[in-house]
């Protein structure tokens, strides 16, 4: 089999997909067939010259590498196998590559399944923000078959500048989600940071940031989660939803319950993220969560 595909498909087309799936137009120069169950994000993609479909199995007909970026594991389950979905419709030899924050479950069954009807697949969300997306420089995590990963890794570099392969299917999952809850654990310890230097009255949210981060408690989340929104104290909608990032606590959950394990912080950092969506910030930044710990700030 050619390493070249001659046609792509990508389906779901929101905040990260409509980003990722242009830089792969764009950069990889091969037709690229889209779907989106909203019109109105297929519209921009067809603009810069993807050819539109009317459904999943249009695109898994047509294409013979095709991505998903998809909310979560409900949705990925139900584009793979629901009637009129990519298991019935696509063509053997085909590659699937699901850029979406799922629980390893469904990466594995997807391997599974797939592979019972000559398909390929591969595990590979992907970390960073929109603007990385935008840039093409997401992290990319991939898990599954060697020889497939070669074949998706000239694609997956039109959209990240750190695309791993990290092991069978199910590894790329994995660490997605291992990413994101040690991202939002430490949201929270710099929002209770934030909170009681605040509450002290004795240094600036500047001091606090400039101090903190030449230290040893510097970090990505600080330089970037911190000071982009915990520091302005602004949570904006339209980038990365708590809604989201409780999926995914949720998701890690999941697997420490199959496998046994106790995961203290994360289960207090997932029920803090329940309490922020019950009260109304569900599609929030999820540094909205420092309003849980400093409830006079508006
Ligand atoms: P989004 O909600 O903006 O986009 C999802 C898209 O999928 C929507 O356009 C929706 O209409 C479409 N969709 C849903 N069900 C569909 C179906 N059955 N068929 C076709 N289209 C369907 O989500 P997003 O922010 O782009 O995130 C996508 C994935 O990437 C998620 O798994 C998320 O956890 C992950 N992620 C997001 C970010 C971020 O900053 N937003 C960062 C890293 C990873």
């Amino acid at each position: 089999m050619s390493l070249a595909p001659s046609t792509l498909g990508f389906i779901g087309l929101g905040v990260m997909g409509a980003a990722e799936c242009l830089n792969l137009l764009r950069k990889s120069g091969t037709p690229t067939v889209v779907f989106d169950l909203n019109p109105d994000n297929i519209e921009p993609l067809v603009a810069a010259g993807a050819i539109p479909a009317e459904s999943v199995a249009e695109v898994a007909a047509r294409a013979d590498v095709m991505f998903l970026s998809l909310p979560g594991g409900t949705e990925v389950s139900a584009v793979l196998y629901d009637e009129g979905g990519i298991l019935g419709a696509a063509r053997p030899g085909s590659l699937v590559i699901d850029l979406s924050t799922t629980p390893v479950a469904v990466a594995k069954a997807a391997h599974d399944r797939l592979a019972q009807r000559q398909l390929s697949f591969l595990d590979a969300p992907v970390a960073r923000t929109r603007k990385a997306a935008v840039a093409g420089t997401l992290a990319i995590m991939v898990g599954g078959a060697e020889s497939d990963y070669r074949r998706a890794e000239p694609l997956l570099r039109t959209m990240g500048t750190d695309v791993t392969h990290c092991g069978p299917g199910g590894a790329g999952a994995l660490l997605k989600l291992v990413n994101n809850t040690v991202v939002f654990e430490t949201v929270v310890a710099l929002a209770e940071a934030v909170t009681l230097a605040r509450h002290s009255g004795l240094v600036t949210d500047e001091t606090l940031f400039d101090v903190l981060g030449g230290g040893s408690a510097g970090s990505f989340v600080l330089e970037n989660h911190g000071r982009s929104a915990l520091l302005p104290d602004q949570h904006p909608t339209g980038i990365f939803p708590a809604a989201y990032m409780r999926k995914d606590l949720g998701y890690t959950l999941e697997l420490a319950a199959e496998l046994g394990v106790e995961l203290p912080s994360a289960t207090l950092a997932h029920s803090m993220l329940d309490q922020l969506c019950d009260n109304g910030f569900a599609q929030n930044y999820h540094t909205a969560v420092v309003r849980l710990l400093d409830k006079d700030r508006k």
